[in-house]
């Protein structure tokens, strides 16, 4: 039984090791990500469903990793937040989404808002806003493109320095949704004094609308609750036919979900706003 006990631990410490070595890497390679502009986005269409139109696109990103090849966010962002580089990442991530979409406006192509996801650090650094500004002047971009994503979560941490941060970039025109909604808990007292433009149900309460009667509450109450608030919801995760009629006829304003597009490459994206923006 000792033996057995010492092997066990061998086995642990050794395990430890490999996951400390394997995070390491992992930083270490991130680290040159950022040295070697590695990020790309993809967006995933964001449609009114009554008219069918294409009303924004939610940049996610991902690493074309050298070795490994497209590498998804959930492997790398939380690392990225743990050591500090999600800052620059972040800052890389807006900045792109900046050029896309300013280029897209000098080709000419209809104007739907690009969302950009934040990290909760980067909601915490007080020159946020400033440092958003610049860089949209540099790209070209108006606030009027861009719209931000933060979690429930993420403004529930801080609530009053959170309200005074989305206060600022509101006034500056960009807009405003909470993502992962129904997750976080938020205090409806506080919800009401967040001056965001929009509600994302989270993917978890999309996935058995069809068969979980609270998550099917979950939802029609967010989107009543939403409403006499004067926000728009967005589902997110959308995948069946019947999870769109569910929610259109909840009164659900903007898809989001596989239903009508995966994420797309920015080369597709655009097809994609050729054939589906402004109609
Ligand atoms: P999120 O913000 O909740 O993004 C939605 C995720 O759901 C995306 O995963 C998207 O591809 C996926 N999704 C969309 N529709 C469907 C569907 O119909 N079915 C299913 N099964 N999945 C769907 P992705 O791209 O892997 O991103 C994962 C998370 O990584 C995001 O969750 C977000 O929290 C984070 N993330 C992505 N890009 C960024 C970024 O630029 N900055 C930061 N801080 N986080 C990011
Ligand atoms: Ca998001
Ligand atoms: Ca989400
Ligand atoms: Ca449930």
């Amino acid at each position: 039984a000792k033996a057995a006990g010492r092997n066990t631990y061998q086995m642990f410490t050794k395990e430890m090791h490999t996951a400390a070595r394997q995070r390491l890497a992992i930083e270490n390679s991130l680290r040159s990500a950022i040295a070697n502009d590695e990020f790309v986005l993809h967006y995933q269409p964001q449609v009114e469903p009554v008219s069918g139109r294409l009303v924004g696109l939610e940049a996610l990103v991902r690493w074309q990793n050298p070795e490994d090849g497209l590498v998804f966010p959930d492997s790398f962002i939380p690392v990225a937040e743990e050591t500090g580089m999600i800052l620059e990442i972040g800052r890389q991530v807006f900045e792109k989404a900046c050029r896309q979409a300013a280029r897209w406006r000098e080709a000419g192509l209809p104007l739907v808002r690009i969302a950009v996801n934040l990290s909760a650090r980067q909601l915490r650094q007080p020159d946020l806003p400033d440092m958003l500004a610049a860089i949209m002047k540099e790209c070209g971009a108006d606030p009027e493109m861009i719209e931000l994503e933060v979690t429930e979560s993420m403004t529930m941490e801080r609530p009053v320095e959170s309200i005074r941060i989305l206060g600022a970039l509101k006034s500056m025109g960009i807009g405003l949704a909470i993502d992962d909604f129904g997750t976080g808990y938020s205090s409806l007292s506080y919800l009401k004094l967040f001056p965001v433009d929009k509600l994302k149900i989270d993917r978890s309460f999309v996935k058995d609308i069809e068969v979980d009667p609270d998550d099917a509450a979950i939802a029609s109450a967010t989107i009543a609750m939403a409403h006499t608030l004067g926000k728009k919801v967005v589902a997110e995760g959308v995948e069946t036919q019947t999870q769109l009629d569910f929610l259109v006829q909840h009164g659900c304003d903007i898809i989001q979900g596989y239903f009508y597009s995966k994420p797309l490459s920015a080369e597709d994206a655009e097809q994609y706003l050729v054939q589906r923006a402004g109609n």
